[in-house]
């Protein structure tokens, strides 16, 4: 199932996703699915312009994101790869939804996409293992992890690097059900494939990723972990359009501007 989080103008609404790729209807939901059990309104919306797609989630405590989770990608930007995967923060004043700008910060020069499959969280969740770590996942979505690639070079923490606004676009919706561990990640510039990976290929895989971070921190319902991009980064300019695509799931697309 696909769970979306749209606007037409007024409050942000929640819909499930009906159709196929082209040819989407919002089927309206009362509430928030993730935390109420919602039952459909009765209402259907074509997905078209004058419907706008939001971030499906915006986390309430926390993104956790892994670094060098594809041996490939570790070794473009000349890293090893360890047992244990890199874990970082983002804010979630970083995420914007589908369409909207992403803004490259004044004070970076290589400002670079990062194809994603993100966890949506479900449930309070603590020191869960690997077995049992799918049952507090929610669903799946596509984010990209822009990253200040010349700033994350220069400095130790990487909160200028990559917790800028805009630097998490997360969408288009949650899917609710998917192969988690057998789907291909894009990333795409101008229509042109630049990132293509695949998740069997994460050097940690989803389960163990949960139960991983669920050591360190307690996660909530509606936080999100990304789990790592492949190889294929590239940078960023003013008027450039980048598609993030899982499939099985959809394309995450968004243009990117810098204010003069
Ligand atoms: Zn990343």
């Amino acid at each position: 199932m696909r769970i979306a989080r749209f606007t037409t103008g007024s409050e942000p609404q929640y819909a499930i996703v009906d159709g196929e790729a082209g040819n989407e209807e919002l089927v309206v939901l009362t509430g928030d699915p993730m935390y109420t059990p919602g039952s459909v309104t009765g209402e259907r919306i074509k997905l078209t312009d004058d419907v706008r797609l939001l971030a499906p989630v915006i986390p309430r405590s926390k993104i956790v994101c892994l670094g060098r989770n594809y041996a490939e990608h570790a070794k473009e930007l000349g890293n090893e790869v360890d047992d244990l995967p890199l874990l970082f923060l983002k804010p979630n004043t970083a995420v914007v939804g589908p369409d909207d700008p992403i803004v490259l910060p004044h004070y970076a020069e290589d400002v670079q996409l990062e194809a994603e499959l993100a966890i949506v969280i479900s449930r309070v969740c603590k020191d869960v293992s690997p077995e049992n770590a799918e049952q507090y996942i929610y669903g799946y979505t596509c984010a990209n992890d822009v990253t200040a690639r010349d700033v994350q070079r220069q400095e130790k923490q990487w909160f200028r690097a990559k917790g800028f606004d805009t630097s998490l676009p997360l969408g288009p919706w949650i899917e609710t059900e998917l192969a988690h561990d057998d789907v291909r990640v894009y990333g795409r510039i101008n229509g042109e494939t630049v990132q293509e990976g695949h998740s069997a290929d994460m050097i940690t895989d989803v389960a163990t990723v949960v139960s991983l971070v669920s050591e360190v921190t307690t996660l909530l319902p509606g936080d999100v972990i990304l789990t790592g991009t492949p190889a294929g980064v590239t940078t960023l300019n003013h008027g450039d359009v980048v598609e993030v695509e899982v499939e099985d799931l959809g394309v995450l697309r968004n243009p990117v501007i810098r204010r003069g």
